[in-house]
């Protein structure tokens, strides 16, 4: 007998080809098959007579072919069949592009169902290509609603719904069911067969709304579980207990007053620090609120009792920035600061192992370079990661484990939809930054497009003739070499354009491909003011700080995402000066302009995040890949955020009556979470 953990190839019809096919996809199994829910359905159940048909819409008719189909060459390589069909209502005219054997196919007086959009003159009525079965001979594409799945080279829609109905065949009868029933009579959520079922195949809408209901709750459900688990789990977790410090020590020697904002995360770090169990801190703060202060003033305690921290951060150029800021911060209290990143040199490395064995640094600033295997960090006491969205749970986990019982600091400059955040960080207790240093000036925002070019050439010189610096970012696609050496390429061209027609300014160009040196030294000539403008792939995204600059370009902005453009526009406003930022598109479609415009009514990182999950959905909210949660397969996180609130009040009390989930009715639901725990990717198959 099948099982849900057998190969797709088991499936009759799956070759070699078609299952390469399917991996590509991501199904490897037939509970993955199961799991591939389609994109979208189009409804071709209800059959309409011609003469209500709605022009634009595509429907089903009933209808009699009226005539033979002529067969017409209208120019080389562009035939026609074109006939006439009618039902008791009405008459409609069909015709079929290059599709000639369509003329032997279709017989006079002989009557089938047509699917296909409706195209209306006045009276007269049409459809173009139109999907068609002889009346009666329901082979399936019509007379239902009927699953559209994602494709990819090598299937077709009718391979997928093929294997899919065999798959529910023979497979779903042994879905589990991790929703304890108790929840599931209360929300009556249908069962697992019934859901699989009817996302593949409803029977009708309304099943298909309970299906959906039930596969998003779940979703959300065991998601939100998953976080209570890993809660639970770290509540048992010890910490090495940090004795009070008196912060204001550390304060006094600041140039400037923290916020209170500021002074408030860092006495709740400070609590969790003293209270003998592992803080799981999460610091939420907007671009520019001033999360490094916190992150050096918690160093700085944790130095105090003798231990040490490890920062780490996304990108080199941000770990050196970091470690420069974090170096005149602490320094003055005697505190020995490390970096560590990719480019060292070996023997700098061995440099920076040896000195960690002897104890000889207070805290280590780095990048992912921190997380190698042959390093290890005695007396590792504190680890913070920074902009927190760029590593996953398990790179988190990985920096963790130098440390079992280390206290976790991160810090997150993108500010999540706080419904969202619930069930994230469900895991971690948060912090919330939600005050910018005094003096700081709204950056006023424009979306242009390149027509402006000229007037934006000159407000650039004009910038630079006031003593400012300006950023240009040029789009850069992650994650993908042939789409990044295109814009590569483009923020390089840009950069000599720009130079044409700005003889006068000193332009520099710096981007992900350059050597670490070569990028370094830019930077840090950017930040001395020694460079007027600076053309760069995302590269400066997050975290870099030169308050001389007062205007961000950003270039193709409609490629950006919402949260990443307000984390672009962050770069500017740290000075005095009036700053602004300048979103140059030419996308002609309104979902990019509402977007942009977004940005330019509002600095609220907040709003800008809900409007961001609104209008593009969490995946791409996260950036590809990179969030480290689990991929949802069902769940919309913008749309559906009546379950997703319900499924974490549901998750929470359960975890409260049964904190262990040892109660026969959660056994299934116990299982299920340790099987995505333990595939440590979290994914929820
Ligand atoms: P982010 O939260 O985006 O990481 P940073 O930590 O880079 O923000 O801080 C942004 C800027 O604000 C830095 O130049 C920092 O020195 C400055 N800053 C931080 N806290 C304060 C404060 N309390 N008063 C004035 N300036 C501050
Ligand atoms: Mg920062």
């Amino acid at each position: 007998m099948a099982t849900l953990k057998d190969n797709i190839n088991t499936i009759k019809g799956i070759g070699e080809k078609r299952a390469q096919a399917f991996a590509r996809l991501g199904v490897f199994t037939l509970y993955d098959l199961l799991c591939f829910f389609p994109r979208r359905y189009e409804d071709r159940s209800v059959i309409v007579p011609i003469a209500e048909a709605v022009d634009g819409y595509a429907v089903c008719i009933l209808a009699v072919v009226a005539d033979d189909p002529r067969l017409s060459r209208i120019r080389r390589g562009m035939e026609l069949v074109k006939f006439r069909v009618f039902d008791a209502s009405g008459a409609a005219d069909i015709t079929y592009f290059n599709q000639s054997w369509m003329k032997n196919n279709i017989h006079r007086g002989e009557e089938y169902i047509f699917y296909g959009k409706i195209d209306r003159k006045g009276r007269h009525c049409s459809m173009t290509n139109p999907v068609f079965e002889k009346a009666g001979a329901q082979s399936g594409s019509t007379g239902r609603i009927l699953p559209i799945y994602r494709l990819c080279r090598g299937l077709t829609q009718k391979n997928v719904l093929q294997s899919v109905r065999i798959g529910l065949d023979s497979c779903a009868g042994q879905l589990s069911e991790p929703i304890p029933k108790e929840i599931r009579d209360r929300l009556t959520l249908p069962d697992a067969q019934f859901a699989y079922e009817n996302i593949h195949f409803p029977s009708g809408f309304p099943a298909l709304d309970q299906a959906r209901k039930k596969l998003v709750f779940e979703e959300l459900f065991l998601l939100a579980c998953a976080m209570q688990y890993r809660k639970a789990d770290r509540l048992e977790k010890a910490g090495p207990v940090f004795q009070k410090q008196d912060v204001e020590r550390f304060y006094a020697s600041l140039p400037f007053s923290p916020t209170n904002a500021q002074q408030r995360a860092v006495s709740e770090a400070l609590q969790d620090l003293a209270s003998g169990k592992a803080m799981n801190r999460l610091l939420q703060g907007d671009v520019g609120s001033g999360k490094t202060l916190c992150a050096a003033a918690l160093s700085w305690v944790c130095a105090q009792n003798g231990y040490m921290a490890a920062f780490m951060a996304p990108t080199e150029i941000l770990a050196e920035q970091h470690c420069h800021t974090l170096q005149k911060l602490l320094a003055p209290f005697g505190m020995r600061i490390g970096k560590l990143t990719g480019s060292l040199t070996a023997k700098e490395k061995r440099q920076i192992r040896s000195e960690l064995e002897a104890r000889e640094i207070d805290l280590l600033v780095g990048t992912h370079a921190l997380l190698s295997e042959n390093i290890s960090y005695p007396g590792l006491g504190l680890v913070i990661t920074d902009e927190q969205h760029r590593f996953g749970v398990q790179q988190r986990a990985a920096l963790e484990g130098k440390n079992e019982n280390a206290h976790v600091l991160v810090m997150s400059a993108t500010p999540i939809p706080r419904t969202l955040a619930l069930i994230i960080y469900g895991d971690l207790d948060v912090s919330v930054l939600d005050e910018l240093p005094p003096g700081r000036q709204t950056v006023g925002t424009f979306a242009v497009d390149s027509r402006y070019r000229e007037r934006l050439n000159r407000f650039i010189l004009k910038q630079a003739e006031n003593g400012h610096q300006v950023f240009v970012v040029c789009p850069v696609i992650e994650d993908s070499e042939e789409e990044t050496g295109l814009s590569l390429k483009s923020a390089e061209s840009y950069t000599e354009e720009l130079r044409a027609a700005l003889p006068a300014l000193k332009i520099a160009c710096v981007h992900g491909k350059m050597k670490q040196k070569e990028k370094d030294a830019v930077m840090a000539a950017f930040a001395r003011g020694e460079i007027a403008v600076l053309v760069s792939t995302t590269v400066i995204e997050v975290g870099v700080d030169v308050p001389n600059a007062t205007l961000m370009i950003v270039e193709n902005a409609e490629r950006f995402g919402l949260a990443q453009l307000h984390q672009l526009r962050g770069r500017v406003g740290r000075g005095a000066a009036q700053s602004y930022c300048v979103l140059v598109s030419d996308a002609q479609n309104e979902e990019a302009k509402t977007r942009l415009s977004v940005l330019c009514k509002t600095n609220d990182g907040f709003q800008i995040a809900e409007e961001d999950l609104r209008l593009r959905g969490p995946g791409d909210f996260f950036g590809a890949r990179q969030h480290g949660l689990p991929e949802m397969h069902v769940a919309d996180l913008g749309a559906d955020i009546i379950l997703l609130k319900t499924a974490k009040q549901e998750a929470d009390a359960l975890f409260e009556a049964d904190p262990q989930l040892s109660l026969p009715s959660h056994a299934a639901l116990r299982l299920r979470l340790k099987q995505m725990l333990q595939a440590g990717s979290m994914t929820l198959n």
